[in-house]
């Protein structure tokens, strides 16, 4: 074996040495690949070797159990010995995290993730490529434009459209607000007669979305300075899709106001229900009125790759805006997102010219600069593992994957309903399944503080993580099916134990009812 840079064992102990060459070992460069080469390989099978022998998703440990033993650790003080730090690692971290490619992980929506994009990740940190500027990241830059134009040509936006990466779904979603508002507040003040002042203009704003979007499209109105009551919720039907008589009604009715509307945002794929918004009825009402429409597809995005249920995103290209999360059904590990544009040169509104990164006369001399339509500078090349999942696997296997947890989150539906202990709230179009257990004849408050005390206690015993909400103001479970190596038999066997815990909470609560002193 030819070792040409340092290895632990040719260098004295940490103690000994002076500092600065302490840290030069540790550099990578030209000189260390081979201790690079050891290191990485030692971490990786740490990791394969915890995810070898994960029994539970979850060991159940407690924040109050797992402080004092990352609290303890002096950072001013060094191991020196990668392998000690490993070591050290197993103890506050990889033993204890919450590993969502175990099957009965079905709490949120995080997908378990392929090894091609594990390997982007790896390649993508070492060279370290940024993506705010061509000089400093060159082919990365023309990878993801690569791969920008890919996914706006299977959303269908035509051949002005454009995008860029982003960190997540909150950032796509911010990021697409702030396009509408510069676009609404810049239709106004072109309106003759108008002379808005910006104050003025913003607390009249209006974005609509229904009361099952998401809660960033909140944070958006409140970080773009909106007035707080900017996110009008407009109600669902029986299946939490938006009701477009009354996304009409709500238009009009601020257009009567004296309001704008700047943004109607559809959610493809809510978080809760997995429901779709009837896409082509609200495009026709968009169009009609002139406002712009996002789509927040951060989960149905996946539906884009699927070899069977594409239709479900029908009206999809319709849309001004789109915020796609590969980080949750592409199998992509975080952070993996983007937000589509259909015309280009909204993004201008993101564009900011320094002298030292991106100057004007870049953009005459036609140098791809991305950081032009980002709201990021410097930048993580995301767009790699992507790149790599589609060259090693192909779209149609990303989707087949896909389609495989929507056909198990339908079999938990039916084994649901099917089910006297449970009840079941709606049949997902993508792979929720939102539902809880209903004993007979309990009150409503004990069924809640039942459903509460199943979740946690699960939680505890680190068997199987599932998450909770509230529907129509009670507590609900909630299963997120994104590993397709979860089985129906998982499920059933999740069910007996929510049903175990819930089911001991409301014996042991009605028998300490009953035994109550009556007075
Ligand atoms: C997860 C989610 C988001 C937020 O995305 P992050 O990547 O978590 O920032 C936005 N919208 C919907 C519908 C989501 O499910």
């Amino acid at each position: 074996m030819s070792l040409s840079g340092p290895t632990a064992a040719a260098l004295p102990p940490a103690a000994v040495r002076a500092p600065a060459a302490t840290g030069r070992a540790h550099l990578f460069h030209t000189g260390s690949v081979e201790h690079y080469r050891r290191v990485l390989a030692d971490g990786i099978d740490r990791v394969a070797g915890r995810v070898a022998t994960a029994e539970t998703p979850f060991t159940g440990v407690t924040p109050e159990q797992l402080a004092p033993r990352i609290n303890g650790i002096d950072l001013d003080r060094p191991l020196g010995d990668t392998g000690a730090a490993l070591d050290e690692l197993q103890d506050v971290y990889l033993r204890d995290a919450v590993y969502f490619h175990h099957p009965r992980y079905l709490a949120h929506l995080n997908c378990p993730v392929v090894i091609p994009a594990l390997l982007g990740e790896a390649v993508l940190s070492a060279v370290n490529s940024s993506m705010d500027t061509w000089d400093q990241s060159a082919g990365g830059t023309l990878i993801e434009r690569r791969l920008i134009d890919w996914t706006a040509q299977r959303i269908g936006l035509g051949p002005a459209a454009d995008g860029v990466f982003t960190s997540g779904g909150t950032q796509s979603n911010l990021q697409a607000m702030l396009l509408a508002r510069e676009e609404a507040c810049a239709r106004a003040a072109g309106r003759p007669g108008v002379r808005p002042s910006r104050p003025e203009a913003l607390s009249r704003l209006r974005i609509i979305t229904s009361v099952a979007g998401h809660f960033s499209v909140q944070k958006a109105a409140k970080l773009l300075g909106l007035g707080a009551d900017a996110v009008v919720t407009v109600a669902t039907d029986a299946d939490r899709r938006m009701r477009t008589d009354e996304l009409a009604a709500t238009i009009e009715r601020c257009r009567r106001d004296g309001l704008t509307v700047m943004a109607v945002v559809a959610t493809a794929g809510t978080t809760d229900f997995g429901s779709i918004d009837p896409l082509p009825a609200i495009a026709d009402v968009c169009a009609a009125a002139g406002v712009w429409l996002h789509v927040d597809a951060a989960y149905g995005c996946g539906l884009l790759v699927s070899p069977t249920r594409r239709y479900l995103l029908d009206g999809v290209e319709r849309a001004d805006s789109v915020t796609v999360d590969y980080h949750k059904s592409f199998f992509q590990p975080v952070s993996s997102s983007a937000l589509l544009v259909r015309e280009a040169r909204v993004l201008r509104h993101a564009t900011w010219h320094a002298d030292y990164l991106n100057p004007a006369r870049a953009v005459e001399q036609r140098i791809p600069n991305q950081v032009d339509k980002s709201i990021q500078t410097t930048r993580r090349f995301d767009a790699l593992k992507l790149w790599l999942t589609l060259r090693i696997m192909g779209p149609e296997a990303i989707g087949a994957l896909f389609d495989e947890v929507v056909d198990r989150a339908d079999a938990a539906w039916r084994l649901l309903t099917e089910d006297p202990r449970f009840e079941v709230v709606t049949r997902s179009q993508l792979s929720t399944v939102v539902f809880r257990y209903l004993p007979t004849g309990a009150g409503r408050r004990l069924v809640d503080d039942a459903n509460l005390y199943a979740r946690e206690a699960l939680a505890a015993s680190g068997a199987a993580l599932v998450a909770g909400t509230r529907v129509d103001g009670a507590h609900h479970l909630k299963f997120t099916l994104l590993n397709p190596e979860t089985t129906v038999d998982d499920v059933a066997h999740v069910l007996d134990l929510i049903a175990e815990h819930a089911g001991w909470y409301v014996r042991t609560r009605t028998a300490g009812e009953l035994s109550c002193p009556v007075g």
